[in-house]
């Protein structure tokens, strides 16, 4: 390392899945010479897709690290996922990088995942540039792709560059800054033939230069002044006007080129150097003092005290944890004090390593603005504060994962059923957005997660790491029970066998409670008809009777119980009797009280492209959900409406097949509702069905 803090990016390449993300970091990494080959996602060679879970899909699920140098600059990249079950992770990255770049295909314009991971750079008031890719395919619009940009995002984007060309024409891009055009050829080689810009671009490039100039002068006031009073503009004001604009976040400078192709490519990694910031340009990193719970600050600095946050954790079944965290201020040995301030715990870094895709490298030493890697810390974890002891500082924790939905899972094999939990644990350190536990009402073992393709990645990895094999299934309802007219019953136990017998007997009102209150339990017995130390059995009878209703076996909820009357009898009457007769008294009382089925009912948040809404509506409609409004977002609609959680089990994949995988959403449990009667016998049935 011991680059100087001015010379240092991090930048997160961000998008929705397939616009080339992965092939573009594969391209910067092979232009820099980091990499001795172009790694292609296609054939599984990309050194930053390298879990098998990738590898086999295509596609990125996890963020990826590796640096290069040019040009006396030292830059970090991180590949984002861009698919909607896999942007945890990309939200992470995004708190720790200091500037982005975003993608969009020429050819599919802005989808609803752009615009979410456009909104995770705007909560880290990130710098960004903007990459048209896929110049070269066939139907390639970088116009109509712009124009969309522009609408959906609301970005003011300045062009640093005119593309040459599109589909299979595009030969490169007119340079704004040199005033040159930049050909490729068909080599991968990333590199170019500079020109003379051809004659029928001459006028556009003209006009380009003159919006690019207006754009960069703003920034400085002098140099407003100096362009005002028509005084040349050095190309070293320009630059430095522009790189000013683009750090404060006032356009986004848009350059043009293919990822695949390796074109266009060494003008980006330009552009990263010249426009996005440095840790230097970052403001101090802000948190509290765990001693005082004051804020506090830490300067970007290598002579501030360390500051540093973890925002990844790799587990390797062999090798063990690895926490990647990013150094916000002063610097890091390998026997350096750490204070882990959010847990309290004392940490040894021992070894350090940088992240170089599928690989590590061991350094020395890092120190702010590095992202780097410490394995084996006791008890550190994704979030948590790493800093100088002596100067503790808690940082903010990373956003929250959303797991919103929830698989049953069952274990293949007994072996298996032992090795499950602690092979998920170590998953879910992993993998913030994953949740494990077993259902209070059903007595499933619950995985949840975004959806039902992240849910399947993470058995599929507890399989490869892990050696432990599940099945996922639908999870049961978890339905409940209650009743809607009141009923006064008696509840009797009597037994005679032989010597001491059994007697019990109780008079309870039984009674319906708004829903939502659960249980109520009165005691009215007047003149001891029964005797005090009975009273508590006979409520404990009740409730264990609650478990398991008469209809279909669920917990039964929102009622009141009234003891009222009784008697005793002066020898057989015990606890034991007087809680089967509670039981006995609830179990009939409730029978006769016209018992219903409630099912819960979610909150959901649909978010879509305008085009979809009507389907996605009308879809809701038919599963018996409510509309409760729709919301205009950016260039999409989100549609909100609360529905039953049975109808919408498998909507993560119902939602992929009605959008194109162009929807997203989020699910939490709202409240209960009355099964509708003509449902009620099928759940009862099903119920049944189970237990026989
Ligand atoms: P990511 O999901 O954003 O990381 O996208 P990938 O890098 O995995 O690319 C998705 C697909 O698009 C792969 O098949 C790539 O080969 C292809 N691809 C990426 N960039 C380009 C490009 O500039 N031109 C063409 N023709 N294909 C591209
Ligand atoms: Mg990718």
């Amino acid at each position: 390392m011991g680059i100087a803090l001015d010379k240092k990016r991090t930048v997160a390449l961000i998008a929705h899945g397939g616009a080339g993300k992965t092939s573009l970091a594969e391209a910067m990494l092979f232009n820099a010479k980091a990499t001795t080959r172009l790694g292609r996602v296609d054939d599984s060679t990309s050194i930053l897709d390298h879990e098998p879970e990738e590898q086999k899909r295509k596609i990125t699920l996890s963020a990826s690290l590796h640096h290069y140098d040019l040009d006396k600059h030292t830059t970090t990249v991180i590949d984002t996922p861009g698919y909607s079950n896999f942007l945890t992770e990309t939200r992470n990255s995004l708190c720790v990088a200091d500037g982005a770049v975003v993608l969009l295909s020429a050819i599919s314009g802005v989808k609803v995942q752009t615009e979410k991971v456009w909104e995770f750079a705007d909560e880290s008031d990130l710098p960004r540039i903007a990459f048209v890719n896929k110049m070269d395919k066939d139907k390639a619009d970088s116009p109509e792709t712009v124009a969309d940009m522009e609408k959906v995002l609301k970005v003011k984007d300045v062009p640093l560059q005119l593309p040459i060309g599109q589909g299979e024409k595009f030969k490169g891009v007119v340079d704004l800054l040199s005033m040159k055009a930049y050909i490729y050829g068909d080599d991968l080689s990333g590199k170019a033939e500079i020109t003379d810009i051809p004659g029928e671009l001459k006028e556009e490039a003209d006009k380009a230069r003159e919006t690019l100039m207006e754009a960069a002068v703003e920034s400085d006031d002098k140099l407003t002044e100096k362009y005002l009073n028509g005084e040349e503009v050095s190309d070293e004001e320009l630059k430095a006007g522009l790189r000013k604009g683009v750090v404060a976040g006032n356009f986004v400078p848009l350059l043009f080129g293919s990822a695949y192709k390796n074109m266009g490519v060494d003008l980006l990694m330009d552009a990263v150097n010249l426009c996005l910031p440095s840790p230097l340009d970052r403001a101090a990193v802000k948190g509290t003092d765990p001693k005082t719970g004051e804020d506090a600050s830490r300067e970007p600095s290598e002579d501030a005290p360390l500051s540093a946050r973890v925002f990844k954790t790799v587990i390797d079944p062999y090798t063990g944890k690895l926490s990647i965290f990013k150094i916000y201020s002063g610097k890091l040995t390998g026997n350096a004090s750490l204070l882990n301030s959010s847990t309290g715990v004392k940490e040894k870094p021992g070894h350090i390593f940088v992240l170089e895709g599928d690989k590590t490298k061991e350094v020395t030493e890092a120190s702010c603005g590095d992202i780097v890697a410490v394995s084996k810390l006791k008890d550190t974890h994704t979030g948590n504060t790493l800093c100088d002891a002596e100067s503790p500082i808690v940082l903010p924790p990373l956003p929250p994962a959303n797991a919103s939905l929830a698989f049953a899972i069952t274990p293949k094999t007994k072996a298996d059923e032992d090795k499950v939990p602690q092979g998920l644990h170590k998953l879910m350190e992993e993998d913030p957005a994953l949740e494990f536990k077993r259902d209070e009402h059903t007595n499933e073992f619950l995985l949840s997660g975004v959806g039902q393709n992240h849910l399947e990645v993470a058995i599929e990895k507890l399989k490869r790491k892990y050696g432990c094999e599940v099945e996922l299934k639908a999870p049961r309802i978890p339905y409940k029970e209650t009743l809607r007219a009141s009923t006064q019953v008696q509840g009797r136990y009597k037994k005679q066998s032989g010597g001491r017998g059994q007697f019990g007997d109780t008079w309870l009102e039984i009674s319906p409670l708004p829903r939502g209150t659960g249980f109520e339990f009165v005691n009215n017995i007047v003149g001891g008809v029964i005797p005090r130390q009975y009273i508590p059995a006979v409520e404990k009878g009740i409730k264990e009777a609650m478990l398991h209703g008469t209809l279909a076996g669920y917990p039964v909820v929102d009622v009141k119980v009234r003891l009222y009357d009784g008697s005793h009898h002066s020898v057989d009457s015990s606890e034991m009797a007087f809680k089967i007769a509670g039981s006995m008294g609830f179990k009939k009382g409730v029978e006769q009280s016209r018992p219903v089925l409630l099912e819960p009912i979610v909150n959901m948040d649909i978010i879509v492209p305008e085009d979809h809404m009507g389907d996605i509506i009308g879809d809701i409609n038919s599963r018996r959900g409510k509309i409760l409004g729709v919301d205009p977002r950016g260039g999409s609609q989100v549609v909100k409406a609360v529905v039953p959680m049975a109808e919408v089990i498998s909507y993560s994949t119902d939602l992929k097949g009605m959008t194109a995988d162009r929807g997203l959403f989020t699910m939490e449990f709202s409240h209960y509702e009355e099964v509708p009667a003509h449902l009620s016998p099928k759940v009862i049935e099903a119920a049944r069905a189970e237990k026989a």
